[in-house]
């Protein structure tokens, strides 16, 4: 089984989201994709996110019906912060060890990785796929691995792709990036803009029924 899990606050999803997922999982021939909405984001205000079962539920209406993409809930049924290594131990102690598991995360929040809680115990608990922009330097990638990861980590051109001996692979994939973020949307939303083509049209509806972000 090859897995992606790919952990945000998704406050609201958006087409950024979703046109990077399934980029993705395409390219990386991903046998199941899951959408991981964090209960608790450590590195953002609490005033500034709805409730995450509200959260989770628009990522269950965004992927209504997409082959091979689900949601889970597993960040919501603990307590605390939501910390992605105990959210990528779970997944590993959950399947077999022949499976692949794959960390999904955009080059932005890649960048800030080493605020995250064990971020260096990431490295050696599942493969990263880090989403770049097309043209985006690679060079600043490599150096921050270095910097801050392990220098054993070297570079192959043609896969791109970090490989180490001993921890996991970090990949880099070039998608097509959607400029298009949730704080943007929250903000057209407090000034009744519409948000039309930005989110699905079962999250927009969400959003208007329940009078979110307003
Ligand atoms: P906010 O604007 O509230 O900070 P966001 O739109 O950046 O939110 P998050 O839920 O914080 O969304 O991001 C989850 C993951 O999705 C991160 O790995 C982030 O890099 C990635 N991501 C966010 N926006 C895009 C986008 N437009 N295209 C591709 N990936 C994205």
């Amino acid at each position: 089984m090859r897995l992606g899990l790919f952990g945000g606050t998704f406050n609201p999803i958006h087409v950024g989201h979703l046109r990077a997922a399934v980029e993705v999982r395409e390219a990386f021939n991903l046998d199941k994709l899951l959408l991981i909405p964090s209960a608790n984001p450590p590195h953002k205000s609490a005033d500034q996110v709805v409730d995450a079962e509200d959260r989770l539920k628009m990522v269950r209406l965004a992927i209504k019906g997409v082959p091979s993409f689900e949601v889970s809930d597993v960040e919501l049924a603990r307590h605390g912060p939501s910390y992605t290594i105990e959210t990528l131990r779970y997944f590993q102690d959950q399947y077999d060890l022949g499976s692949e598991i794959h960390f999904i995360v955009g080059q932005d929040a890649f960048s800030e990785i080493t605020t995250w809680k064990s971020y260096k115990a990431l490295f050696s608990t599942a493969h990263f796929i880090v989403m770049t922009r097309p043209g985006s330097k690679l060079s600043s990638i490599e150096h921050f691995i270095h910097t801050h990861i392990s220098e054993a980590y070297q570079y192959d051109p043609v896969l791109k792709r970090y490989t180490h001996p001993e921890w996991c692979t970090v990949f880099c994939v070039d998608i097509t990036h959607i400029d298009v973020s949730a704080s943007e949307i929250r903000d057209r939303i407090r000034h009744g803009r519409h948000i039309r083509f930005l989110v699905p049209d079962t999250v927009e509806a969400f959003i208007v029924e329940k009078g979110l972000y307003s």
